[in-house]
């Protein structure tokens, strides 16, 4: 059991829009040396930090677009989104929610604030990561785990401390729901304040922190600020939150796939011809059909 230590806390950088529905801070892959290898499987990560839609009659939100070679997961804080995809896979997530697609071979799909989160505006705060396939499962079938809050696994920590929801892989001998092709580990650490969680992860792995609400300080030294992100490095094993107020973190830490990374728009694969072969397949019709 050897501490890991922090290499960087990364502050979030100007939000950007993707479609007119989510304004994000893009952490991977551009921030600080966060590049598509860095974090491995996790090779994208933008992060809509909280902020009020004004209410509107036409949901904000992103139109058709393919994905090939990875996986999609938002996980859901604040605001309602829906999502549909080529597959007739869909469904609406909220506060608590987590949505896990597997592209794999390929697929299109839409995401839009759900119709009354529009028309009534709100709070809207959600994470989406792109989770890297292994080479063999690139082209496997596409499939889509809707994964609501009820059927997340949480593991209560003591003295009151609060709670982990294990939304994939492992805590402390409890499994997480979603089905992953590769060792990932992600959660949601709820702490009051004061509440301590501790965290071990193989130092392979690679790991990082997204503090999503609230101020943590981690391995008893640093002092991390809503909003930012703090990448470990892969010296040791085990790591510490403690919550300086109520908090709320999402926890990261995978595997590396270790395979070449051919990345273009929505397709990642692992060679450019590869990527020419995505193209040409989305251009005739093999990932299906969507309306918009
Ligand atoms: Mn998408």
């Amino acid at each position: 059991m050897k501490t890991r230590s922090i290499e960087v806390v990364v502050p979030p950088r100007e939000p950007h829009y993707v479609g007119d529905g989510f304004r994000v801070h893009n952490f991977i892959p551009g921030a600080y040396r966060l590049d598509m290898k860095r974090m491995d499987p996790f090779i994208m990560l933008d992060y809509n930090s909280r902020f009020y839609f004004p209410p509107t009659d036409k949901p904000r939100g992103v139109s058709v677009h393919p994905h090939r070679g990875f996986e999609t997961v938002t996980v859901a804080y604040k605001g309602r989104v829906a999502h549909h995809d080529s597959t007739g896979g869909g469904g609406v997530i909220g506060e608590g929610d987590v949505q896990w697609m597997t592209a794999a071979s390929g697929i299109l799909h839409k995401e839009y604030h759900e119709e009354q989160f529009s028309r009534e505006g709100g709070d809207f705060q959600m994470v989406q990561l792109w989770v890297n396939l292994p080479a063999k499962f690139k082209m496997s079938p596409p499939k889509y785990q809707g994964i609501p809050n009820e059927d997340i696994a949480k593991v209560s920590l003591d003295n009151d401390a609060g709670l982990i929801e294990v939304i994939a892989g492992d805590y402390n001998g409890t499994t997480g729901s979603a089905q992953t092709f590769s060792p990932v580990h992600m959660m949601n650490s709820k702490l009051k304040e004061g509440g301590v969680a501790k965290f071990s992860f193989p130092s392979d792995h690679n790991t990082g922190i997204l503090v999503i609400e609230g101020s943590v300080v981690v391995n008893q030294s640093e002092s991390v600020p809503t909003d930012h992100f703090v990448l470990f490095e892969n010296d040791g094993t085990d790591f510490s939150l403690e919550a300086r107020e109520d908090s709320v973190v999402l926890v990261l830490s995978g595997k590396p796939l270790n395979e070449p990374i051919a990345a273009h728009g929505p397709f990642v694969m692992n060679t450019h011809q590869e990527i020419v072969q995505a193209i040409n397949d989305f251009h005739t019709g093999k990932f299906g059909y969507l309306e918009e």
